[in-house]
């Protein structure tokens, strides 16, 4: 395993591990249960579940379950799946709504400290006393309640006395701050509804910022490790925790995950599943956890992914390129080779020995990783009767086309080299069978021809082969940054109408039996997987990614 590459994030621990400020490295994964994780997700969890893997610390999965309006068990059960599936294990799972009872008495402290009041602003008032970023924020007009009026009013806030809406709790901090997360936050917000674990318990709702640091907090959390766009409210991160005097963790940034040719908003995806515009969220189109598992990705490829980015201080966006390139070297190390042809032409081997008036069948071995001796060989049958590829065929051919022309030869994989001497066409002149002759000295493996040919193809026995269902995938948007949209225009505008497309393909006779889940490459081809979709009777294999480079092409 090579050494971790010390980013800037873990320069800040090691830095603070010296200096006695922490006593060991104590992270937290704290999604939102409101949608299922996606690949932007996969990168924090490699990041904070690594971290404290690699400095011998801990990891708690946290639920930031604080706002019941979207939130659901679903998400809850899918989110843990995943982490899991990726080869992650928390220390302690933990729900911010369990918290809910504390934060409410921590909330009543700063009330009697005089540092939170109850405003009775509506959201649409709140926001124009706050001000802009040029121009300061007003003072509430509720702003100078005593303490013993805001206990009064929180409480009955918390009793359901008033309506959805009608009055918040805010921290008193400074309408004039630079920074407008400071300018009075809203820290409870009325709402009747369900919570998926509180259930009716509760009608007031703590909101992200009052609820975040203060779970951290109470886990003893040391690195509180998230996205960029929270840079702004470290500040306010800071003031709650001094504020009550509690344990204090360090808020570190880094660049959200961006990648080309795809949407990460939770928002946009589940509008792509409701839409319908994609079969679910484990549509392998998407960029979800469960979309990539489907799609045939492995979750040593995932994190070789997020290894392979690192970790920034600045936005950018990552080129899909390199999330493929990434399963493609798992799986070439990894995924047996098999032979399958998607777009069949007839080739008839005319000097191929018969008995009885039947095709000889020859069992020859095929390698099935040439990278891996271990992964051993099999025996899949030769006949004179075969399918190839359309294109690897022409009938007359420039210098450089190595496959198979007439008057050429090429080796068919494990099997013989052939010599094309004639072509059957169809009435519009169109070729629909290649005639060749096979050279019995040319066996794989066997060779003591001496000959040399540049080419070699695959194909598969038409006695033999078995008839499998093929899903096509590509980019689900045509475009490389689908969230920037000409006006009157959505990322839907972007869809790629050919993101799949179904064909048949007739591969090695095992192949039929395929479990769910397989990978394998098909030769010269791609790496497939078997969908869960899949049949006794129908076998269906999702395109994961086609080859970097094909061999002999
Ligand atoms: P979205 O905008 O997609 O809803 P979110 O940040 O609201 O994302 P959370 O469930 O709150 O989603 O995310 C859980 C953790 O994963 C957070 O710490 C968040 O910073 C991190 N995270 C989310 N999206 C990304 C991303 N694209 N790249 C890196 N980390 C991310
Ligand atoms: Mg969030
Ligand atoms: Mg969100």
């Amino acid at each position: 395993k090579p050494e971790p590459s010390k980013h800037f994030i873990r320069q800040a621990i090691e830095s603070d591990l010296k200096s006695g400020r922490f006593d060991a490295v104590r992270t937290r994964f704290p999604p939102e249960p409101n949608g299922y994780l996606h690949i932007g997700h996969a990168k924090s969890i490699c990041l904070n579940f690594g971290l404290a893997a690699d400095m011998g610390g801990t990891c708690n999965l946290r639920f930031d379950d604080t706002n019941p309006i979207k939130e659901d068990t679903e998400y809850v059960d899918s989110i843990q799946e995943d982490v899991r599936w990726l080869g992650f294990d928390w220390d302690g799972l933990h729900f911010a709504s369990d918290y809910f009872d504390q934060l409410y008495d921590w909330a009543e402290k700063l009330i009697q400290d005089g540092k939170a009041y109850v405003c009775d602003l509506t959201a649409e008032e709140t926001r124009t006393y706050r001000g802009t970023l040029t121009e300061p924020g007003r003072n509430s007009p509720h702003r100078d309640r005593t303490s013993d009026e805001n206990l009064d009013l929180f409480r009955r806030m918390k009793a359901g006395e008033f309506p959805d809406g009608s009055r918040t709790l805010r921290a008193k901090i400074d309408m004039a701050a630079a920074n407008i997360n400071l300018r009075d936050p809203v820290m409870y917000r009325i709402a009747k509804v369900s919570h998926h674990r509180t259930g009716d318990k509760w009608c007031i709702y703590p909101m992200y910022d009052w609820a975040h640091g203060q779970s951290d907090s109470l886990e003893k959390i040391s690195f509180s490790i998230c996205t960029l766009e929270f840079e702004q409210h470290r500040p306010l991160y800071d003031w709650y925790c001094e504020s009550l005097d509690i344990h204090h963790p360090r808020q570190i940034e880094f660049a959200r995950l961006n990648i080309t040719y795809t949407v990460m908003s939770k928002r946009k995806l589940l509008q792509l599943v409701q839409e319908k515009h994609v079969n679910g969220w484990d549509d392998p189109r998407m960029p979800t956890i469960v979309g990539l598992r489907r799609r045939g990705y492995t979750p040593e490829s995932i994190r070789m992914f997020c290894a392979d980015i690192g970790v920034a201080k600045f936005n950018s966006t990552i080129d899909v390129v390199r999330l493929e390139n990434a399963i493609r070297e798992h799986l070439n190390e990894v995924a047996p080779r098999r032979m399958a042809v998607l777009d069949p032409i007839k080739l008839t081997i005319t000097n191929w020995p018969q008995e009885n008036g039947e095709d000889v069948v020859e069992m020859v071995e095929a390698t099935n990783n040439p990278g891996d001796e271990s992964a051993g060989s099999r025996m899949i049958p030769f006949t004179g009767k075969l399918w190839i590829e359309q294109d690897d065929f022409m009938e007359q051919a420039p210098g450089k086309f190595f496959r198979l022309k007439k008057g050429g030869a090429v080796r068919l994989r494990s099997g013989y080299i052939i010599d094309c001497h004639d072509v059957v066409k169809d009435a519009d002149g169109k070729v629909i069978e290649i005639l060749c002759t096979y050279d019995p000295q040319t066996k794989s493996g066997h060779d003591d021809s001496g000959r040399k040919v540049k080419g070699t193809i695959h194909w598969v026995s038409r006695d033999h082969a078995a008839s499998v269902t093929v899903r096509n995938y590509d980019r689900l948007f045509s475009v490389e940054n689908p969230d920037s949209t000409a006006e009157g225009k959505t990322f839907l505008d972007h869809l790629n109408p050919d993101s799949l497309t179904t064909t048949t393909a007739l591969v090695e006779p095992a192949l039929a039996k395929a479990a769910i889940g397989e990978r394998v490459q098909f030769e010269r081809l791609g790496y497939y997987v078997v969908d869960p979709d899949s049949t006794a009777e129908e076998v269906i294999f999702n395109r994961i990614v086609g080859l970097r480079d094909t061999w002999a092409k």
